[in-house]
């Protein structure tokens, strides 16, 4: 029975149920949300015992450039009703992309205590063609790129990628496998969002 209780961040199966929400839960609205001219970027709130998902959610910049992936989740989850709304405290905060500077305050202010991440920031300017994050980071708050504290008195961070070098070596092929099909899909959905964004009113896009 004690294992029942063991945080899943702890749990050698954390990538795969990570890419499991990423596939299963985040996916598909990322996949309207693009269709509607809206980025790519997505996340969702994972119980940490239960590996249940509370929400998930996806960048809804059109309605307002607020609404990245992670704060517009966060949206929904505070218009849940209070009783179906877990303590932040026990949940995982999955995002695709590595949160902005916004986002990152977000989640702070809101008290996880952890997010995991997809993609990079590098991923982002360079894969993705969307620099912000670390533009605003540089520029606002003179860091460079990874020089913001990934562990910190509020929180710790993950990279997904390194979740996936630190399995064991017989699931690691398995997982990078899952890894790749996943950047294939955001590589389509990345190029049909920049194919149609010129012209849009997004003052960052
Ligand atoms: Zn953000």
């Amino acid at each position: 029975m004690e294992e029942e209780r063991v945080s899943l961040m702890e749990r050698p199966d954390l990538a795969d149920l990570l890419m499991t929400v990423m596939e299963r839960d985040i996916l598909p609205l990322t996949r309207a949300g693009v269709e509607a001219g809206n980025k790519v970027f997505g996340a969702a709130l994972i119980d940490k015992t239960t590996g249940r998902l509370v929400i998930a959610g996806t960048n809804n910049e059109t309605a307002n450039p607020l609404w990245h992936g992670e704060v517009h989740t966060l949206k929904l989850f505070y218009e849940l009703p209070e009783e179906d709304r877990p303590d932040t405290r026990d949940l995982i905060f999955l995002s695709t992309h590595e949160p902005c500077s916004m986002c990152l305050s977000a989640i702070t202010w809101t008290g996880f205590d952890n997010f995991f991440y997809f993609f990079s920031h590098e991923d982002s300017r360079d894969a993705f063609a969307i620099p912000h994050d670390l533009r605003i980071l540089k520029e606002v708050f003179t860091l460079g790129p990874g020089e913001y504290a990934r562990e910190n008195a509020f929180w710790q961070s993950r990279a997904i990628s390194r979740l996936i070098a630190q399995a064991p070596e017989d699931e690691r092929a398995t997982l990078q496998e899952r890894a790749r099909a996943i950047a294939a899909e955001y590589d389509r959905l990345s190029a049909l969002y920049q194919s149609g964004k010129t012209g849009n009113a997004i003052p960052l896009n």
